[in-house]
């Protein structure tokens, strides 16, 4: 439907991508298609096409079946291809449901998946519980050529990464990993900032739960790749049934819309944030990509041998108080939202010990730094000093809540 357009931005891409048909359809958006079958009054037809969807091409003639194919969900895949600039993109009901395609898949490659943390707390738990029959080695990105095995079917790695903002060079585990597929779970940074495909990544993996949808109404989860790894994903969802709702295709759809500004937006207010909390005496650290004495800040810029073009929308901060403070302050905060997940035009901060990495081990957690006095800020679009007021105040009630216990 759409032809790729090398000479357009992100941000027209962003706005246009997937709306291609839109004026031979004569339509100003984007059509909702909620059939659950479709009529076949050629049976060849209809044959030929169940064939070719079950074996994984994009679409056919006839949808037969909208476990097999739905034209809204469609739109939506190619408007991310797009944006990743990869042939391809499959769409799912959720983050981990994508991730568990794509392992799947690999599946019949071999059962050794390197995987470096941290990663998000489910995918952890999935990757460290072998319930996918998969075997899970956790190792450093320098350690992944030493550990690569003739039965390694998938490198995995998530940058930035969550909770801890780590950024991993994804040229040098693509060049580690050789023949080998290299999944990079890029959720945190956006096809805005980011495009791991560009850099050799197989497959780019994103929740599509944060910022793509943006507005915390839909979970989905997407894979960017060739349309050859395409193929066997689209097998996996027809098979497994994990499929992203033709409403919540629309929802993400007109979310990407307003992605680029969303994030230049939130991008512009963390960057201020990130800078007043490292001076906040309840603050003995912020982890924020790029900023100075955080890893890998080289890779953050727009030079040559950088990967993203800025630091993003999320950091984490470790408070002196420790987990009292911590919770204290999410109880204090009033504008910002205390919950999980990010990415939405709404600011959230949580606490990853306890809600979103409370199911990796403990010891790796210590390892990873993923401290019990730590809170991760998905910064939002409202105006700056409205969120420096609110979580300043959070901050100081968080430290008086502590004083107080100490004096008691
Ligand atoms: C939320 C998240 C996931 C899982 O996505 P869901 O849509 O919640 O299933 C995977 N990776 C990262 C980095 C995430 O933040």
């Amino acid at each position: 439907m759409n032809e790729y357009r090398p000479d357009r931005h992100q941000e027209t891409r962003s706005v246009h991508a997937g709306r291609a048909d839109f004026a031979e359809l004569g339509v100003h958006a984007a059509p909702i298609d909620l059939s659950t079958t479709y009529p076949v009054h050629d049976l060849g037809q209809g044959t030929a096409s169940f064939d070719a969807l079950v074996g994984g091409d994009a679409s056919a003639p006839n949808p037969i079946y909208a476990r097999l194919h739905n034209p809204t969900v469609a739109r939506v895949e190619e408007a991310l291809a797009e944006l990743e600039s990869t042939e391809a993109c499959v769409a799912y009901g959720s983050g981990m449901a994508a991730l568990s395609a794509v392992l799947l898949s690999r599946r019949a490659a071999g059962s050794h998946v390197l995987v470096v943390r941290p990663v998000y707390g489910s995918s952890d738990h999935l990757l460290a519980c072998g319930t996918l029959g998969l075997e899970a080695e956790f190792v450093t990105a320098d350690e992944i050529a030493a550990r690569l095995r003739p039965e390694t079917c998938l490198v995995i790695i998530e940058t930035p990464a969550n909770p801890t903002l780590q950024l991993t060079d994804i040229r040098a585990v693509v060049a580690a990993a050789g023949d080998v597929p290299v999944l990079v779970d890029s959720t945190f940074a956006t096809p805005i900032l980011q495009n791991p495909a560009k850099l050799g990544a197989t497959y780019v993996l994103h929740s599509a739960t944060k910022f793509l949808g943006g507005h915390g109404d839909v979970i989905a989860g997407v894979v960017c790749c060739s349309d050859e790894n395409a193929k066997p994903l689209r097998q996996m969802r027809a098979l497994t049934g994990g499929l992203l709702h033709p409403l919540g295709a629309y929802l993400l759809h007109r979310g990407l819309a307003t992605l680029a500004l969303r994030v230049e937006r939130a991008q512009r207010n963390a960057i201020d944030i990130a800078e007043r909390l490292t001076a906040h005496p309840a603050v003995s650290r912020v982890h924020f990509p790029g900023m100075a004495g955080s890893n890998n800040a080289q890779l953050v810029g727009d030079h040559p041998t950088a990967q993203m073009r800025g630091p993003g929308c999320l950091m984490a901060m470790e408070l002196v108080g420790g987990y009292d403070a911590a919770a204290a302050t999410m109880a204090a905060v009033k504008l910002i939202t205390p919950a999980v997940s990010l990415g939405s035009v709404d600011s959230l901060i949580q606490h990853p010990a306890g809600l979103t990495h409370r199911c990796v081990d403990d010891e790796a957690r210590r390892t990873h730094g993923i401290t019990p006095g730590m809170l991760r800020l998905s910064v939002g679009v409202e105006h700056v000093d409205d969120l420096w007021a609110d979580l300043s105040q959070a901050l100081d009630a968080g430290m008086a809540a502590i004083e107080l216990a100490t004096a008691a």
